[in-house]
C-alpha cells in the first residue's frame, strides 16, 4: 500500500498551490491525485485569468493586492513565466448603483487599493469599445492585469514535483479512509493510499468526496459561462471591463474578445454544460455596453464551476470534526488571484497552526464551530 505524509485530492489551482506551499516549507512527502489525465481541466484551466483586486471584502482585496505583487515579481526560483500583463481594469456603473458602489470603494480604499473614479468619456478613451451612454461613471484601477493560468499551474506543480512530490494524473480518489475518529488516507481507483493528512482540494467535487466520513461544507458549485468571439485584432493592452449591475464582463483575448454574462447558477450535479439562454443574455448585455462588438460571431463557449461558500470566503484549514482532513476548497471567483497567498496560508497552517496571511478563523472550515 502506498504511504505518504500528505495526499492532495485535485490538481487544480487549489491543490497545486497547496503542494507549492508545502514544498516551499520543506514538506516533500506529498502525493497529488488528479482524476483527469492532465491538471487544470476544470475551473483552474478555463477561467478568465483576471487578476482583479477591487473585491468585495477588505480581506479579499488585501489578499489580491499582495498576490498581484507576487504575480508581477514571482520568486526567482519559480519554474514558470506567469505572464503578468498590466492592462488595468474598468468597473462601470450607473447612479442608482452608487450607494453600494461607494461602500465597496471605501472598503477597497481601506485595503490600500489605488484607483480613480472617472467619467464615461475618459473610460471610452481607455477602452474604445465602450458605449458612453451605458454607464454614468467608472472605477479605473490602472495596475490590474491578467496572467497565463496554464503557466501558473505548471509552475506550482513543477516546483513541488522537482522537490519530491508525486503527481498522479488519471487517478480518482473515491472516498476517505477513516479509522476510529481519524482520517488515515484515501481509497482510489488504483488502491488505498495511507496518509497522515488528506488535503481536499477537489473544487466542485470536494463535498462529494467526504460523504460518509464528514459533514459537507456550506458551499455550492455555480456555473459560469464564458464566450470567445471571432478574431477582431482586439488590442490586448486594453483594460478588462466589468459591469456588476448589468452582469457582464469582457477582455481582449489573443485578438478576440472573451465575454461572460456573470451567471451564477447553482449546479449541485456539477454539470458544466452551456445553457443557450445565458449566451443570449450575454449578447443582449454586450449590445448595451459594447454595441459595436455585440454582433460578433461566437467561436467558442464553455461553462465551468465556481464553488461559492455561503459567506464567499474560502475554506482553508484542518477540519475540527475529523482529524487528518484538511480543506483547500470553496475558492469562489478569485481562486487564481488568491493562489500565491493560499500557498503561504496552507504552509503556515500546516506547520504552525496559525498564519499572518489571513486570520485563520475567517477561512476555517466549519467557522461557526471555530473559536
Ligand atoms: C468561468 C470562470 C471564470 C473565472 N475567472 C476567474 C478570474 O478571472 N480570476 C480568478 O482569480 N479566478 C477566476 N475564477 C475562479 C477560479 O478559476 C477558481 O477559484 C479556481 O480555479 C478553483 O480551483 P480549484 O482547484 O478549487 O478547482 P478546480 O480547478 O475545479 O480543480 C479541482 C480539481 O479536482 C479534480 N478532482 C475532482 N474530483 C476528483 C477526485 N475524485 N479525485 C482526484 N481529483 C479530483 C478535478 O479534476 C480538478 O482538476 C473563475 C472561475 C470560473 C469557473
Amino acid at each position: 500500500m502506498q504511504r505518504t505524509r500528505v495526499v492532495i485530492l485535485g490538481a487544480g489551482v487549489a491543490g497545486a498551490a497547496a503542494a507549492y506551499g508545502l514544498a516551499r516549507r520543506g514538506i516533500h512527502d506529498v502525493c497529488i491525485l488528479e482524476r483527469d489525465p492532465f491538471p487544470g481541466q476544470h475551473a483552474s484551466g478555463r477561467n478568465a485569468s483576471l487578476i482583479r483586486r477591487n473585491l468585495k471584502t477588505e480581506t479579499d482585496c488585501r489578499l489580491a493586492l499582495e498576490a498581484a505583487d507576487w504575480f508581477r515579481r514571482p520568486p526567482r526560483d519559480f519554474p514558470a513565466e506567469v505572464g503578468w500583463r498590466t492592462t488595468g481594469s474598468l468597473f462601470t456603473y450607473r447612479m442608482p448603483e452608487l450607494p453600494q458602489v461607494e461602500q465597496d470603494l471605501e472598503r477597497q480604499r481601506r485595503a490600500g487599493l489605488p484607483f480613480e473614479r472617472i467619467a464615461p468619456r475618459e473610460a471610452v478613451r481607455l477602452q474604445p469599445l465602450l458605449s458612453p451612454e451605458a454607464f454614468d461613471e467608472a472605477q479605473w484601477t490602472p495596475d490590474d492585469g491578467c496572467i497565463e493560468i496554464v503557466e501558473l499551474l505548471r509552475g506550482f506543480l513543477t516546483f513541488a514535483v522537482e522537490r519530491g512530490a508525486q503527481l498522479r494524473c488519471g487517478t480518482a480518489a473515491q472516498r476517505l479512509l477513516v479509522e476510529g475518529d481519524r482520517c488515515v488516507g484515501v481509497q482510489t481507483e488504483a488502491g488505498p493510499i495511507r496518509a497522515e493528512w488528506v488535503m481536499n482540494a477537489a473544487g466542485a467535487w470536494a463535498n462529494g468526496l467526504v460523504a460518509g466520513a464528514a459533514e459537507s461544507l456550506p458551499m455550492t458549485p455555480c456555473r459560469r459561462t464564458m464566450l470567445v468571439t471571432e478574431d477582431v485584432r482586439a488590442d490586448s493592452t486594453k483594460p478588462f471591463t466589468w459591469d456588476d449591475g448589468l452582469g457582464f464582463y469582457f477582455r481582449p483575448d489573443h485578438g478576440a474578445l472573451l465575454w461572460s454574462p456573470c451567471d451564477e447558477v447553482p449546479s449541485e450535479s456539477c454539470d458544466e454544460s452551456v445553457d443557450p439562454a445565458w449566451v443570449e443574455r450575454a449578447r443582449a448585455r454586450a449590445r448595451r455596453l459594447i454595441p459595436s462588438a455585440a454582433g460578433l460571431r461566437l467561436e467558442y463557449q464553455w461553462g465551468c464551476l465556481r464553488t461559492l461558500s455561503i459567506d464567499r470566503e474560502m475554506f482553508v484549514g484542518p477540519d475540527p470534526t475529523l482529524p487528518g482532513l484538511f480543506w483547500v476548497a470553496g475558492l469562489g471567483g478569485h481562486g487564481v488571484t488568491h493562489s500565491p497567498r493560499i500557498a503561504d496560508l496552507v504552509g503556515d497552517l500546516f506547520l504552525e497552526g496559525t498564519s499572518r496571511v489571513v486570520e485563520p478563523r475567517l477561512v476555517a472550515p466549519r467557522r461557526s464551530a471555530a473559536p
